[in-house]
């Protein structure tokens, strides 16, 4: 239990630390509003694991573009002006994971904020920083203790998910 929490803590900073490095250090695909059609979003239920990564998750929607399963991820709070990149890796995951268990890459993902709907492409060179993220954490829990906390924002650790089991959380 110490271990998987250790394990989210090492994921949840990665994954803000790299939400700190700049988009074009990073290399992500900056996104682009898409129209897709809300009514076609099918919500699933499954949850997607590939035992060569070892990575799991559950994108909120899957629509399928062309027979081909495109994963959409639910965002709540404010509309950024483009995809935070910590969200992007998220979907990249997502991506990853149908396109491990399906055989079938998806061409983008789908990130949904109240007020607008996001397409990113799913990129090899995407997928080649989503794997390099996957290294990254797993090099942290190699080590079984947390990494620094790389910012100074309490609001950021307001809303976090893992501030339950940080002890190195900001209070506002
Ligand atoms: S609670 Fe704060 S320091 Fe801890 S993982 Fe979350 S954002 Fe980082």
């Amino acid at each position: 239990m110490i271990w998987l929490a250790l394990a989210l803590i090492a994921a949840a900073l990665l994954f803000l630390w790299l939400s700190n490095r700049q988009r074009s250090q990073a290399g992500l695909p900056a996104g682009r509003i898409s129209y897709s059609d809300v009514g076609q979003w099918q919500p699933n239920q499954q949850a997607l694991y590939d035992p060569k990564l070892g990575l799991a998750g559950k994108p909120d929607y899957l629509v399928y573009v062309n027979g081909t399963p495109v994963p959409v991820e639910i965002k709540s709070g404010r509309t950024p002006d483009a995809p935070y990149d910590s969200h992007i890796l998220q979907l990249a995951a997502y991506c990853y994971l149908v396109e491990a268990t399906t055989g079938q890459t998806p061409p983008h993902g789908l990130l949904s904020y109240p007020r607008e709907t996001f397409e990113v492409d799913y990129t090899p060179e995407l997928r080649e920083e989503l794997f390099t993220l996957v290294e990254a954490i797993r090099a942290e829990t190699r080590r079984r203790t947390p990494p620094e906390r790389s910012h100074a924002n309490p609001r950021r650790c307001s809303g976090c998910g893992y501030r339950a089991v940080c002890d190195q959380q900001l209070k506002l």
